[in-house]
């Protein structure tokens, strides 16, 4: 597969996408770019929270930030704000939740505490100064004003730092569609950004009230379902009408099944991790665009998910694909 490393992500009737890495270390960015991935589509900076004993500051923050900008400029870096709590706790900042998925987590907690999230949007800008590729990315988001409110700290720490005589760059800002709310209010979210990437680990979780961790329920998790495709399938649509791009960047993304649909639905980019991504690329070249959009066209009139992997599962077989791109489920 390693001669795939400078091909497009194109099908053999020239339908292009963007396949993008995700990351949240330093040894994936280096990884990402030796194999030639053409930016980073979710960087999950709380990874790097996650490896020390206390909050960075904003100079270690500004330090880390610009290093992953340099590494993949001139491609695109989608810096995440801090996305803690539900599943992922830091230990020098216990959350102690009966519910801890539907509780204090993501946008809510940098929302609760402005000079937590300040900090880090600082950083992120100031990282931007030397490197125009900084996108930032805003999780969790439910409603339009929890958005505005993002937005507005946003702004103050741009104007702090201009004030303090630094020519920050306006960043391209997006959202995180991964809950259910946000999918019904795209219309109004996406006008105030740039870009919508959907997050499909918890955008499934939430609408199929199945946490994503729990074994005794995982049978019952899979972005296959019909309605989790149903709402993928509006977001794309909706914030392509609104003339922005739109990509997933959760597991879907490298699950070869759900990446084919996800390329039918006409989604700009695909995220994921780097092991996938090649596998990925050659089932794209692969596939015509025309008859991916007839067997989405078909999957889309399925009314249950083990129905749709298998249909989508033949059709991979039919062409010579099946063996080397199935995955479980
Ligand atoms: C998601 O929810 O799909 C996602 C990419 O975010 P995370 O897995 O980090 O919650
Ligand atoms: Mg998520």
């Amino acid at each position: 597969m390693q001669h795939l490393r400078d091909l497009p992500a194109e099908t053999p009737d020239g339908h292009r996408l963007e396949l993008h890495a995700n990351s949240g270390l330093f040894a994936d960015i280096a990884a990402a770019r030796d194999s030639g991935v053409q930016g980073v589509g979710l960087y999950r900076s709380e990874l790097h929270f996650f490896l020390r004993d206390r909050f960075p500051g904003e100079e270690e923050q500004t330090t880390l930030y610009t290093r992953v900008l340099r590494i993949m400029e001139p491609y695109p870096v989608v810096l995440r704000t801090l996305d803690i709590g539900g599943d992922k706790p830091l230990p020098y900042f216990p959350i102690i939740e009966q519910n801890p998925f539907l509780g204090w987590r993501g946008i809510r907690i940098s929302l609760d505490q402005p000079d937590l999230f300040k900090t880090q949007l600082r950083a992120m800008l100031r990282a931007g100064i030397a490197y125009p590729n900084l996108s930032i990315l805003l999780p969790m988001i439910s409603s339009v004003s929890e958005l505005s409110e993002a937005l507005e700290l946003l702004r103050g720490a741009q104007t702090e730092l201009q004030e303090e005589g630094m020519a920050i760059p306006t960043p391209r800002v997006g959202i995180m569609v991964e809950v259910p709310s946000a999918v019904y209010q795209i219309d109004a979210l996406i006008q105030m950004v740039d870009f919508a990437s959907i997050g499909s680990n918890d955008l499934t979780q939430y609408l199929l009230a199945v946490d994503r961790n729990n074994d005794r329920v995982a049978k019952l998790y899979d972005s296959l379902h019909p309605a989790v495709l149903k709402a993928i399938q509006q977001v794309i649509e909706r914030v392509q009408a609104a003339g922005r791009p739109v990509s997933v960047c959760g597991e879907m993304a490298g699950d070869p099944a759900a990446a084919l649909l996800l390329m039918a639905m006409g989604v700009d980019s695909l995220s994921m991790n780097l092991g996938g991504l090649l596998k990925i690329k050659w089932m794209i070249r692969s596939i015509p665009y025309a008859e991916a959009r007839t067997l989405l066209a078909e999957a889309m009139t399925l009314n249950n998910t083990a129905a749709i992997r298998d249909r989508v599962n033949a059709f991979l077989d039919q062409r010579g694909l099946g063996g080397p791109l199935r995955i479980g489920k």
